[in-house]
């Protein structure tokens, strides 16, 4: 019996601090005051309710990132339709049917393979779809990614030259998850090279080819100092997944 006030109190703490991550208005609030007006806002709603992405939306935001195929696809007839649906995690190729009538910015395109897929898909849909490219960047060995040689390998490629319907507008990437400050930003300076280097190659005259997308909760501050454009922020916003 002697516990169970504790219990009590502790259960209320909980509560207490749902409370406040859950102020998800406050919370784009104080992300969208960090970002310079350059740099656009993908808000990742992963995981969380339409309710919830509703509430972000009244509150101005029209820029939401998804991780998967089937779950954007369920969320997007239930929210306006003014909303640009970003898809931000791996895709397979079975999947891309699921989001190609809607979505507005793939950015993990990490294979020619995905790539032909998307621009039939958006063939069918009468439409082109914008991509990005994803690069590897950090040093863990387990994320998804381009080599630099990769890349250019699928942008010199008669496949890629002949598609009508996909159009790769910048890169994206991840960093390593760790607290050594300087080994991120080296990773997105990384990216920022990387981009530099495929715009002047073979992107010059394409005034499209201007995003760079790259920080996370953890790290955007850092990855707007080395040249974001677009920073993907899910748990500042919408409080931490289950
Ligand atoms: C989940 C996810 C994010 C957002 O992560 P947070 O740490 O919650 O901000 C960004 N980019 C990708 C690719 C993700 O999968």
């Amino acid at each position: 019996m002697q516990g169970k006030p504790a219990i009590l109190s502790v259960h209320s703490l909980i509560l207490q601090k749902n409370e406040e991550t859950m102020d998800v208005q406050a919370n784009l609030k104080k992300v969208l005051n960090d970002i310079p007006q350059q740099v656009s806002l993908v808000a990742v709603s992963k995981t969380k309710p339409v309710d919830m992405i509703r509430k972000v939306y009244d509150a101005g935001q029209r820029d939401f990132g998804e991780n998967k195929a089937q779950d954007m696809a369920a969320k997007y007839p239930q929210l306006p339709n003014d909303i640009r649906w970003h898809f931000i995690g791996h895709l397979q190729t079975n999947k891309v049917k699921y989001i190609a009538p809607f979505v507005y910015l793939i950015h993990a395109v990490d294979s020619l393979k995905v790539l032909k897929e998307i621009n039939k898909q958006a063939a069918k849909n009468d439409r082109v779809i914008d991509c990005l490219l994803e690069f590897h960047i950090a040093r863990e060995e387990s994320k998804f990614g381009l080599k630099m040689d990769e890349a250019e390998a699928i942008l010199q490629s008669d496949a890629f030259k002949q598609m009508q319907n996909i159009r790769i507008c910048g890169l994206m990437g991840m960093a390593t998850y760790t607290d050594d400050k300087q080994q991120v930003a080296d990773e997105f300076h990384q990216l920022t090279l990387y981009f530099k280097e495929l715009k002047q190659k073979y992107f010059s005259s394409a005034g499209y080819f201007k995003e760079i997308s790259m920080g996370m909760s953890g790290d955007y501050p850092i990855a707007i100092r080395e040249g974001a454009t677009l920073v993907r922020i899910g748990s500042k916003i919408f409080g931490e997944r289950g």
